[in-house]
């Protein structure tokens, strides 16, 4: 049995065999690996280390920190089918999608390559006569990232190239429901130079988590999960002094008004609700369509849904892999018998789905439903699965009003062909990411990645000049040269 344990210092570091907990193959039901549960002894471990390589690699130049940023992000690029099929055999994603999370990982390092800019402060030169005044960026010293189980390469590397590259040591608390591709990843940094104890990882679940909330040596959490999750780490991380960004749940709106390009809409909704299993936090599973748009559009979406081959996510020719557990199948399943029972009309029910040869596998079909209202559980709650609902609205500001009551405010879209709309639309919605004919619009690494309300609790985003902000804490240095001078008596205060 395939055993995943910690990494501290450098080195696989192997918990007690009888906290780890068994990681399923999600496309065979098969247990496929043993993983480590960390307990407070081990997240000591893991902090005391990070602290102790954190006083050198802060030290360590520009230069040299880019060049193994530069290394590593090679690394990863050449791995990058090996780490794909760890993804798709934890996780159950296929293949193709597994890989295109890989590469927007590895944009946050190739951003974070060009540390040596990003860190520059700036300067005033006679603030005062003969005195300047600069600003300078630096590392916070251990800081830690909790991720969630859906994208687990891609979200680690939203936090870690960046709070590395600052000059911070890095302690990764992955899901315990994919755990794999963390270990990978520290190989891959120790292969590219990176000092033992600067990336850790240490496995598990709550226990994990609390005790890092609660270790004096880490100074900020990066965290992304469900909303209630992010808001328990970001209440108890900032109540412990410690600086915390938490992104939370989504349920994702597209507006399709009526002059839009049904086709491309149509296409572009089923893409962004069913494509990994509906399991993205960006997906769209609320779809509002406005006037008499929905005749038309919903039979458009509902003959593509014939076309999307179900299966393991190692296989050819399959689009969409099954659901991360079996309790969450069952969880989301309950969800499609509460939107018949609340009278939402279901158009494609996808609770039959099974695969050939993978009949124990976390299989869950395409699930459309039309007709679903604002006070529906299928509406309010995040689902996170192939289940899309239609909302008919009467017009363009009932969309906006639905969207902007919403708790979630992840990620949006509107399909239209009207520029004046779509412009007054990035105006008023009351959402972190907004797309106009792009149904997931998650940001390049260059601009920041976060949600509002209860998507995202704290005041950074993620990655982009957000990230570098995060990860570093501003100090101003105010000289004069040549000194000293005879200043003679003065209380006053400076005023230049
Ligand atoms: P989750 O909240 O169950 O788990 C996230 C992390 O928190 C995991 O590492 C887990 O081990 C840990 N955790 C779980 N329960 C905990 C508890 N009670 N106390 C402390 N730690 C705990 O989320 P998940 O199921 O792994 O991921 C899916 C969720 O993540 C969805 O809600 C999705 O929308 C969200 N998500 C959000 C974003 C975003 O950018 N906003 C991105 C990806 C996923």
């Amino acid at each position: 049995m395939n055993h995943i344990a910690h990494w501290i210092d450098g080195l696989r570091h192997a918990g007690d065999p009888a906290r780890a907990q068994p990681v399923y193959n999600p496309a065979t039901g098969q247990v496929s690996a043993r993983v480590d549960f960390a307990d407070d002894g081990v997240v000591d471990a893991a902090a005391t280390a990070a602290a102790r390589a954190q006083a050198e690699w802060r030290e360590v130049s520009l230069a040299r920190r880019a060049e193994v940023l530069f290394r590593f992000r090679d690394l990863v690029a050449r791995r990058s089918d090996e780490l794909a099929c760890l993804i798709t055999t934890e996780h159950g994603k296929v293949l193709a999608d597994a890989r295109g999370e890989v590469k927007r990982g590895l944009e946050v390092a190739d951003f974070a390559c060009g540390i040596p800019h990003l860190l520059k402060g700036r300067f005033s030169e006679n603030v005062g006569t003969d005195v300047d005044s600069y600003s300078i960026r630096q590392p916070l010293g251990v800081v830690a990232g909790i991720t969630p189980f859906n994208f687990p390469v891609m979200v680690p590397m939203w936090m870690f190239p960046i709070a590395i590259a600052c000059g911070n040591s890095f302690i990764l608390k992955p899901s315990e429901k994919d755990p794999s591709p963390s270990l990978r990843l520290a190989e891959l940094w120790k292969e590219a130079g990176l000092p033992d104890g600067v990336f850790n990882v240490v496995q598990g679940g709550r226990e994990a988590v609390e005790a890092l909330l609660r270790h004096p040596a880490v100074q900020a959490v990066s965290f992304v999960g469900s909303t209630p999750v992010a808001r328990a780490v970001y209440e108890t991380g900032t109540r412990a002094g410690k600086r915390v960004q938490a992104l939370g749940g989504a349920k994702n709106h597209m507006v399709v008004l009526p002059d839009a390009d049904l086709g491309l809409a149509a296409d572009s909704a089923v893409n962004a609700a069913y494509g990994s299993a509906g399991e993205r936090c960006m997906a769209v599973s609320v779809l509002v369509a406005v006037g008499d748009v929905a005749d038309r559009l919903v039979p458009l979406v509902r003959e593509r849904l014939d076309r999307i081959h179900v299966g393991a996510g190692l296989e050819e020719g399959i689009d969409m892999g099954p659901l991360i557990t079996a309790e969450h199948r069952e969880r989301v399943s309950g969800y499609i018998a509460s939107g018949v029972s609340e009278g939402a009309s279901l158009v494609s029910d996808g609770r039959g789905c099974r695969v050939e040869g993978h009949e124990a596998g976390f299989f869950l079909g395409p699930t459309l439903f039309d007709h679903v209202r604002p006070g529906m559980t299928i509406y309010r709650d995040e689902i996170f699965g192939p289940v899309l609902s239609v909302v008919r609205v009467g017009s363009y500001g009932e969309a906006r009003d639905l969207i902007n009551r919403s708790s979630f405010a992840n990620g949006v879209a509107i399909f239209t062909r009207d520029g004046a709309v779509a412009r007054r639309f990035q105006h008023e919605i009351q959402v972190g990411m907004v797309g106009i004919n792009v149904p997931i619009p998650v940001p390049v690494a260059y601009y920041s990645f976060g949600g509002w309300k209860s998507s995202l609790f704290g005041d950074t985003h993620m990655h982009g000049e957000e990230g570098v902000a995060f990860y570093t804490r501003a100090k101003v240095v105010t000289a004069r040269w040549p000194a000293p001078v005879t200043t003679g008596k003065d209380l006053g205060f400076p005023s230049g």
